[in-house]
């Protein structure tokens, strides 16, 4: 970086050298301590994790006026819904009756009281500021105002909330472990490359998958999608465009959930109930919208990494060492990389038979969590 490039530059000179690292180390006590006032890059921010209900989760964040500040969406994971209202350049926070905004470069916060219909203004300890593209939102005062329990043990240094916001019931990672039964999942297809060919390998052996579709792939593919269906596989949703939704506003989410629903049910006339988040990365509070719409949020028991472009023979083997009774199986059918897939389609064939060999039955995933 910059100040390694100094620091090279006057090698030669040791004087000058010497003058320019006592100035380095002033420079660099000054931007800590005003660190929190500058506005610069995202990653000179500290990280660390906040206990939600005894589990760590990582975050940025910014100490000011003696209040510790975190990007407004991480509270996405305490369970709350996280919007933006553009017309206040406020984010709003709710969950059950409680919703409130907090203008940004605002110390105050616009509570919504419901039997009155208004909204109250209640003064916060410290202002929203938007930083290096989040809002800043201070922690304490947030969770406060949902009735949660925040303390910060100084012994450990580490801030812990406790929510009492219920998880969504709705998380599967797998199927009867009595039964010896198999779910193949295919993500972010339709596509017109790789889907067809492992349409042909599935149909040739009888086999039916799973497939967890983009709703743009859907779109752009329709003729595909309907050969999904016309074979007897199953279908769930995937999001339309593949955000990783902890990073996307309440809103968002359902919209790319509600977008996929809908060319699913123009494409092929029906709606899927099964999701599944791009990347797996999901908070409490998506999970929580999810289940709400109707959703049950599948995960999986085996990771093939089939996308980082494995061969089929690296796949075939991370599938004997990871298979259980009941498993759910994590393939691809669509890489925007060319070929990176070639590995899963070489693969299909050799899984299919070394698991029917060894008396697995292959089903989809909703015949899957039929026999729970
Ligand atoms: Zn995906």
């Amino acid at each position: 970086m910059k100040r390694q490039t100094m620091l090279y530059c006057n090698e030669g000179n040791k004087k000058s050298f010497q003058k320019v690292f006592m100035f380095l180390i002033i420079v660099n006590l000054f931007s800590t301590i005003f660190s929190t006032h500058i506005y610069g890059q995202e990653s000179r921010l500290p990280e660390a994790p906040i206990f939600i209900d005894n589990l760590p989760v990582k975050t940025k964040y910014i100490m000011r006026d003696g209040q510790l500040m975190v990007p407004s969406l991480f509270l996405k994971h305490t369970g709350v819904r996280v919007d933006w209202n553009e017309d206040y350049r406020s984010v709003v926070f709710s969950y059950g009756d409680t919703r409130f905004a907090l203008p940004v470069g605002q110390n105050y916060s616009d509570d919504f009281v419901r039997a009155t219909g208004q909204w109250q203004r209640q003064p916060l300890t410290t202002r929203t500021i938007e930083f290096a593209g989040d809002i800043f939102v201070p922690l304490l005062d947030v969770t406060r105002k949902f009735g949660m329990r925040a303390t910060y043990n100084p012994q450990l240094g580490r801030t812990f909330i406790t929510t009492n916001i219920r998880s969504a019931p709705n998380f599967v990672y797998r199927g009867n472990p009595q039964k010896k039964l198999v779910a193949l999942t295919f993500d972010d297809g339709p596509d017109a490359f790789y889907t067809p060919k492992i349409l042909d390998i599935l149909k040739s052996k009888q086999v039916p998958a799973t497939f967890f579709v983009m709703g743009k792939q859907v779109e752009a593919y329709p003729n595909v999608m309907r050969r999904i269906v016309n074979e007897g596989h199953g279908i769930a949703n995937h999001t339309w465009s593949h955000p990783a939704l902890p990073r996307q506003l309440t809103e968002r989410v359902i919209e790319e959930v509600r977008r996929t629903q809908n060319i699913m049910e123009q494409t092929v006339g029906r709606k899927p109930d099964l999701f599944r988040p791009p990347f797996g990365a999901i908070t409490k509070s998506d999970a929580l919208v999810l289940h709400e719409m109707g959703f049950r949020t599948i995960m999986w028991s085996v990771d093939t990494l089939d996308w980082s472009g494995l061969s089929g023979e690296e796949i075939l083997n991370i599938v004997q060492r990871d298979i259980t009774p009941g498993g759910i199986v994590l393939q691809h059918n669509f890489q925007t990389n060319a070929r990176l897939l070639d590995g899963t389609v070489e693969a299909l064939p050799l899984i299919i038979d070394d698991l029917r060999a060894k008396g697995y039955r292959f089903v989809t995933v909703q015949t899957l969590l039929a026999n729970d």
